[in-house]
């Protein structure tokens, strides 16, 4: 089964591509993890994209496509999270005509359903471990008094460059001009699964887990 989640930034669709990867063995294909990794590895493409993000602007079409196509030809197992791919309709042709050479078919395309006003709250009071990438809140989920991770023990708390107000907005309007016309396209293909992203973790989990039965 190979599946997209789509949604605004801060829908959650990270999170809960890692119940999909535990529960089930999917493979997750986030090109959000994979251009940080370019941007910390150094290299001319990576400082590229880089300031690109830092901004909430997309990366070009090019850039991501070919990352998804050499993990694409790299696995050959069946059963593909794409987290934050397709996010414009260009996008969404290339991963057909990947997906159709490889003989691979998409299944569904779950949307997660989140208001503007609560992926604002959302993101910027966002942060992340460095040691295990647990997803902590300031406000509903802050971190442990003595500043230690909860899950690894770690106190390298990390925050994105782009989890900030201005580029948050940003990156919303890329999302409702660019990304958001995929919902038309995916229902017109008779692939969209709408799940509502507001409610608890393990809520929005089971809601995807009808979705996908
Ligand atoms: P979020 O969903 O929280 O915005 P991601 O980690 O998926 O975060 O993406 C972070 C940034 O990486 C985006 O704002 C964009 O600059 C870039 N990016 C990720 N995926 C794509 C994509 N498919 N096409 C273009 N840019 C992308
Ligand atoms: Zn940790």
């Amino acid at each position: 089964m190979n599946i997209i989640l789509l949604g605004p930034p801060g829908a959650g669709k990270g999170t809960q591509a890692h119940f999909l990867v535990e529960d089930r063995g999917m493979i997750q294909l986030s090109t959000g993890d994979m251009l940080r990794e370019a941007k910390d590895s150094g290299t001319e493409m990576g400082k590229k994209v880089a300031e690109v993000m830092a901004r909430g602007d997309l990366v070009t079409d090019d850039i991501v496509i070919g990352l998804i196509r050499e993990k694409l030809e790299g696995e050959n197992a069946s059963g593909f999270i794409f987290d934050g791919f397709p996010r414009t309709l260009a996008q969404a042709d290339a991963l057909d005509t990947l997906l159709s050479e490889t003989g691979e078919t998409l299944d569904a395309v779950i949307e997660m359903r989140v208001d503007d006003e609560a992926l604002v709250s959302r993101i910027t009071a966002r942060s992340t471990c460095g040691g295990c990438g647990e997803v902590y809140n300031d406000i509903t989920k802050p971190w442990p008094e003595d500043g230690k991770c909860a899950n690894c023990g770690s106190t390298d708390i990390k925050r994105r460059a782009d989890d900030n107000e201005e580029s948050l907005r940003q990156r919303l309007m890329e999302y409702y001009k660019k990304t958001s016309p995929l919902i038309g396209y995916y229902y017109a293909k008779g692939k969209l699964r709408s799940v509502d992203g507001l409610g608890e973790i393990d809520e929005v989990k089971a809601a995807i887990a009808d979705a996908l039965a």
